[in-house]
């Protein structure tokens, strides 16, 4: 925990804690020339490497950066010191808008009025290519006004779960608010994916409890998937209509987010400076100048030479580096060089999952080693038979996007110089062909 009183970058004077996320610890502080309160996102430098999450980091930076809307919670800068990140944010003076919940659940305005600001902030991204697919209770945050305020975009790969074939793994909180198709892993659209989490969100403020709920976890899968849940009678007609058509299995049935902004129900008393914006007003909203605003976390420089010769690696993102440096003249790439022993492989690659299981099965065959999934691993393993001993190399694929993987490969079991041999002579010729760059 941090000090309360202690002074970052002598720029920021640290208050009290104010909420917990995943990997990270949020805290009040005071600019000390301005007096402006801020929030600070302190994250352990140690625990992003661990979890392969760097990447991860500089997309939320690049995210936030670039996403301005009065609904959007704002990223002001960025800060590191020997073994933090630090995340200055605009401070949300209200809290969580769930926690007025607790105090029963919300009059229709006023869950309306809620609601025409989650959908303004999320059309906003949407129109620039950003996908929020975490929106959840904790990411709505409210300010002195009561203006609401989305946070996290950009996390979106932390909400993944595992895929059908075990081997896509982050951490994976409570299914409620995630899309049928998400839980599914068929390979899904984002923003239908985020309209889902928006209708269960809109379900919650006016019942004040949970359109799908069960205490054992398949079973909430499935009310899920086949979208079984009943409106309270106090629900109105209108808002039944609307959430029919949110919170539909099918996302190619589902309502899009024009037509929401369309309806009856939703349009009643929404300010019309929130109505949909073209892109030509995105300088009035404060975009940051000269930086690109489409898809800003998902394109790949194919203009980024990769040299898995020196085994640098490139950053996945330019613009998040960009940013990185130009806010504190701190370049995160040394995250990079600390991360692994010898002995690890670790790289990125802008192919989906299954081209990169079939490349290491293909190696795995060629050295006769026998494959395993399971746990979210897969091993490419031999038991010792003769002369030879046994081996065993764990293989771990992240997903960024879907088309993007960080791929980590360690020995499990054997002898460390063979299983080296291994990595230099056949491993990583065999796997260049699918890795954009090497991080080890
Ligand atoms: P997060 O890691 O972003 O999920 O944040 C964890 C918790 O800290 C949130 O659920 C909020 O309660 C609190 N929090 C995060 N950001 C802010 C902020 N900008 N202003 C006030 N509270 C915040």
């Amino acid at each position: 925990m941090e000090k309360k009183g202690k002074v970052l970058m002598q720029k920021y004077e640290l208050g009290r804690f104010l909420g917990q996320g995943n990997f990270a610890k949020v805290y009040h502080a005071r600019n000390l020339t301005t007096g402006q309160s801020v929030a600070i996102k302190v994250i352990d430098k140690e625990k992003v490497l661990k979890v392969g999450m760097i990447e991860q980091t500089k997309r939320e930076i690049s995210v936030m950066r670039m996403v301005k809307h009065p609904n959007v919670l704002q990223l002001y800068e960025v800060m590191a010191s020997k073994t933090n990140i630090y995340f200055v944010m605009e401070y949300a003076r209200g809290g969580e808008l769930f926690s007025k919940l607790a105090k029963g659940r919300l009059k229709e305005d006023v869950a309306r009025k809620c609601f025409q600001q989650l959908i303004s902030a999320v059309d906003f991204c949407h129109r620039r290519g950003v996908y929020h697919r975490d929106l959840k209770p904790e990411n709505l945050l409210l300010d002195e006004d009561g203006t609401l305020k989305v946070s996290d975009f950009g996390l979106s790969a932390l909400a993944e779960t595992k895929h059908q074939d075990g081997l896509l793994h982050t951490s994976c909180g409570t299914p409620a608010y995630v899309a049928p198709e998400v839980l599914n892993r068929r390979g899904y659209d984002g923003a239908k994916a985020d309209i889902w989490s928006c209708g269960v969100i809109l379900f919650v403020l006016l019942a004040g409890y949970l359109p799908f709920h069960d205490s054992n976890l398949i079973a909430m899968y499935q009310k899920i998937s086949r979208a079984e849940y009943s409106f309270p009678n106090w629900f109105s007609n209108d808002v039944r209509k609307l959430l029919s058509r949110i919170l539909d299995p099918n996302p190619n049935a589902r309502i899009s987010i024009g037509k929401i902004m369309e309806n009856r129900w939703f349009k009643r008393g929404f300010n019309s400076r929130h109505m949909r914006r073209g892109k030509t007003e995105s300088k009035e909203l404060g975009m940051q100048d000269g930086i690109a605003v489409s898809a800003p976390c998902e394109v790949i420089d194919s203009s980024l030479e990769v040299n898995s010769k020196k085994e640098v690696i490139k950053p996945t993102n330019l613009n998040a580096f960009d940013i990185i440096s130009l806010s504190s003249g701190l370049d995160l790439s040394g995250l990079f060089a600390e991360s692994d022993s010898k002995e690890d492989i670790k790289f990125t690659s802008p192919h989906p999952a299954s081209t990169i299981v079939d490349k290491l099965e293909e190696i795995a065959g060629n050295l006769s080693l026998t494959v395993k999934k399971g746990g979210g691993v897969m091993k490419l393993e031999r038991s010792s038979k003769g002369r030879m001993r046994e081996l065993s190399i764990d293989a771990e694929i992240f997903e960024f996007t879907p088309s993007f993987h960080l791929v980590e490969m360690r020995k499990s079991c054997g002898d460390t110089f063979e299983y080296l041999e291994m990595l230099k002579q056949h491993v990583r010729p065999a796997l260049s062909d699918i890795v954009w760059a090497w991080a080890s």
